[in-house]
């Protein structure tokens, strides 16, 4: 096999399985040991240089990062890393004079962004340090966009999204509350030098089947209707809801009925458990407050008598597997629930009513812009698209991701650069070792077992829609919880010409990762080859330069390496290293020397 370059940051990023699967690339074990050492503002801040929202993602995130985790391959449970960065949300202090600064002499150039959604104040974030004139347009009179509107406020307090939106705004964009964009040829005529579509994908999906135009006011739109509670144009709704749809917003609404009068709350899912799209701590938290998940029916009608809703009727299904592992459904029986309220919360599509189909852009089959999936570009040049607005319905941290991206590209089409040149993304790989041997971080396996997040009392909760649910970790489970992370950026670094093949590390390794063999190819030969097989086939093996001795190789598999340093320790001659690798990701303004970050 090939020898492994671990000069290529992607090798040792891959590593890092939490940073990898997040987005935006957050440099979760960096910040998990902030906390660990107790420096909670160091910590939030290093959070913020890529993932803009801590404290509304440490609250919110669908956390891509924990299902990768490498705690998750070593024993059952991730690293509970969402709610650790809420920790160092909740404990840090003033550090508004550490936050990126607006330059006072602007650049000359003008960038709009439409919504002030989590990618709109993204690119914001990044274009402001550069001198960019940045304004913002806003429909509503408060900025978060769907976080603020559609999220509800027992998962994400208002004060959360003010400050880490103000953060942004205050860095000197203007923002026109109030202010809905009718015409994207109107804006452009107003001579930006690029516009930021940021605007979501607002329009919720309807269920055109019998009835439903029916008894229309007892049937709402789930994203409608939760801002609909938002801005108190509704504060109530009858006893018996059905919420159709399985999704994170299925979710909040059938909380928030609970918490405007509903008794009797259920939510509907045409497919079983295992297809759901909410996330799974999102049902927990619904069933821990009585509502009723009903598996496998489909809607068939509403049933409407007198002009007056009073139920659903829906077919019973039972799904079974065909040898190709397609899914085929058969009717049980029909049945009829009877409720006073159905919300739809079934999906979620883009709108674009004010962007006019012959300004030079082109939209796609389905009525999307066509939006280059790197550089964020629409075929009107100086038009750029990102989060939900781009190609659908994503999570808040894509969002903040586009954003990251959006930015590059718009900075280097204002400055007349192709927006194809990426800025690189870069590495530091310094060595652990303090004295002999130690290492400049806590190496010692934790054994404890995954904190649980504490959780408002049911009545209490109940008693206004704005009580947060999520207590946050105490000091004792957050000090428990950091200790579980492996420190995946610690990487095992090996210098071949220093190896004696003593195999001193190979016996001390307790996950046997370390093998030292002939080399060969293909790669799925030699992976069965090492002391232990390597088949986790998603992840890495490291094959070093032929040893000096007899010409073998140093392999390593990387899945569930403990990054202990027992190798590092043992080995005689520091062929191993425990090596600290901080990722230096791309943002705006790392072309041309004008870095600012
Ligand atoms: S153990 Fe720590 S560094 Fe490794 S993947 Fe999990 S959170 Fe990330
Ligand atoms: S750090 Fe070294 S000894 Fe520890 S698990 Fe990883 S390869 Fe094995």
């Amino acid at each position: 096999m090939a020898v492994t370059d671990v000069s290529d940051p992607r090798y040792y990023h891959k590593v890092v399985d939490c940073q990898w699967a997040c987005p935006a690339h957050t440099n979760v074990p960096g910040y998990l040991r902030l906390i660990a050492q107790g420096r909670y503002d160091d910590s939030y801040l290093l959070n913020r240089e890529s993932n803009v929202f801590p404290g509304i993602l440490g609250r919110t995130c669908d956390r891509p990062c924990e299902p990768a985790c490498r705690r998750g391959r070593v024993e059952d449970t991730p690293v509970a890393i969402c709610r650790l960065k809420r920790v160092a949300a909740d404990h840090r202090g003033d550090i508004s004079d550490r936050l990126p600064k607006a330059p006072l002499i602007k650049n000359g150039k003008r960038v709009a962004l439409v919504g002030a959604g989590p990618s709109a104040l993204t690119v914001a974030n990044d274009l402001l340090p550069l001198g960019y004139d940045v304004t913002i347009y806003e429909k509503n009179v408060q900025p978060g966009g769907l976080m603020r509107v559609n999220i509800p406020a027992f998962r994400l307090p208002a004060q959360v999204l003010d400050e880490e939106c103000g953060y942004i705004i205050d860095m000197g964009a203007t923002v026109k509350y109030g202010t809905t964009v009718e015409s994207l040829s109107s804006l452009l005529g107003e001579g930006y030098d690029a516009v930021y579509v940021g605007s979501g994908a607002p329009k919720g999906k309807e269920l055109d089947i019998p009835g439903r135009w029916d008894a229309p006011d007892q049937v709402h739109i789930g994203i409608e209707w939760l801002a609909n509670i938002h801005f108190k144009h509704s504060e109530t709704i009858e006893p018996r809801v059905i919420i159709i749809g399985v999704g994170n917003t299925a979710m909040d609404c059938c909380r928030t009925a609970k918490r405007v009068g509903a008794k009797d709350v259920k939510v509907i899912a045409r497919r079983g458990r295992k297809h759901f799209k909410a996330s799974p701590w999102e049902l927990e938290d619904a069933e821990e407050e009585h509502v009723e998940i009903i598996e496998n029916h489909a809607p068939k009608r509403f049933v409407v008598e007198h002009g007056k809703l009073v139920g659903m009727e829906f077919e019973r299904l039972q799904w079974t597997t065909d040898a190709t592992g397609r899914e085929t459904s058969t009717v049980l029986e029909t049945r009829l629930i009877p409720c006073d309220t159905v919300i739809l919360a079934i999906g979620q599509d883009n709108a674009f009513p004010f962007i006019e189909r012959d300004i030079g852009m082109a939209f796609d089959a389905k009525g999307m812009p066509v939006v280059d999936k790197t550089t964020h570009q629409s075929t009107r040049p100086e038009v750029f698209f990102g989060g939900d607005a781009a190609w659908g319905p994503q999570n808040i941290i894509w969002a903040v991701a586009h954003g990251h991206a959006a930015a590059i590209s718009i900075d280097a089409h204002c400055q007349g650069r192709s927006v194809s040149e990426r800025p690189p993304v870069g590495m530091t790989l310094v060595s652990a070792k303090v004295g002999m041997h130690s290492w400049a971080y806590e190496n010692d396996y934790d054994a404890s077992k995954r904190s649980k997040m504490q959780h408002e009392d049911l009545t209490k909760r109940f008693s206004g829609i704005g009580v947060e649910v999520e207590l946050g970790f105490t000091a004792e489970q957050a000090a428990t919880e950091v200790q579980r992370c492996l420190n995946c950026d610690i990487q095992t670094h090996f210098t071949a010409p220093l190896c004696i093949e003593c195999d001193a590390c190979v016996d001390v390794c307790p996950t046997n990762c370390l093998t030292i063999t002939t080399n060969s190819s293909p790669i799925d030969e030699l992976r069965t080859r090492l002391s232990a097989p390597a088949l986790n086939l998603a992840q890495e093996i490291f094959v070093s330069p032929a040893l000096p001795q007899t010409k073998r190789v140093m392999v390593k598999d990387e899945d569930v390496c403990l990054h202990c340093g027992l190798c590092a320790e043992r080995c005689p001659t520091a062929a191993w290293d425990m090596r600290t690798f901080d990722l230096k990701l791309a943002y705006a303004g790392l072309i041309d020397g004008q870095v600012t970050r």
